[in-house]
């Protein structure tokens, strides 16, 4: 059982295995139309410009910039409680999607609109990785 203030994993449905197992490689993957290119994240079953139902998953660059982010004060999680006030981040990536996650080793009132980041896996538990960002040098 875990511990009842550790932090949650995320599910493992099969439609994200993909991509949780190019994390476990240190790769970011991200799922594409084989109709039109695009890009969709998160993975839905239905391309968001052409409607095709077909796709394959590709490694990006993880690279991006932060598009935007809010700081968390409030305590959801008894396992964030050390943590607040910490911040949530929409990163863009160079490719276009753009991705929910953590900026490590930024404080959340150093953090600006359009920062380069770039991806870096952080083992969560459950030997499962999960993609968060550092800065980076400017693309
Ligand atoms: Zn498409």
């Amino acid at each position: 059982m875990p511990e009842p203030t550790a932090k949650p994993l995320p599910p493992q449905t099969p439609e994200w295995a993909p991509f949780f197992e190019a994390a476990a490689r240190g790769v970011l993957g991200v799922p594409r139309c084989q109709n039109c290119g695009a890009f969709r994240f998160p993975p839905r079953p239905v391309c968001p410009e052409c409607l095709a139902t077909n796709f394959a998953w590709e490694s990006v660059s993880g690279r991006g910039e932060v598009w935007s982010y809010v700081v968390m004060h409030q305590v959801y999680h008894p396992a964030f409680a050390a943590e607040v006030p910490y911040a949530v981040v929409l990163v863009r990536l160079v490719e276009g999607p753009k991705i929910v996650s953590r900026l490590l080793d930024v404080a959340p009132g150093e953090i600006r609109i359009g920062m380069p980041v770039i991806a870096t896996f952080v083992l969560v538990g459950g030997g499962i990785y999960l993609p968060m960002f550092r800065l980076a040098n400017p693309v």
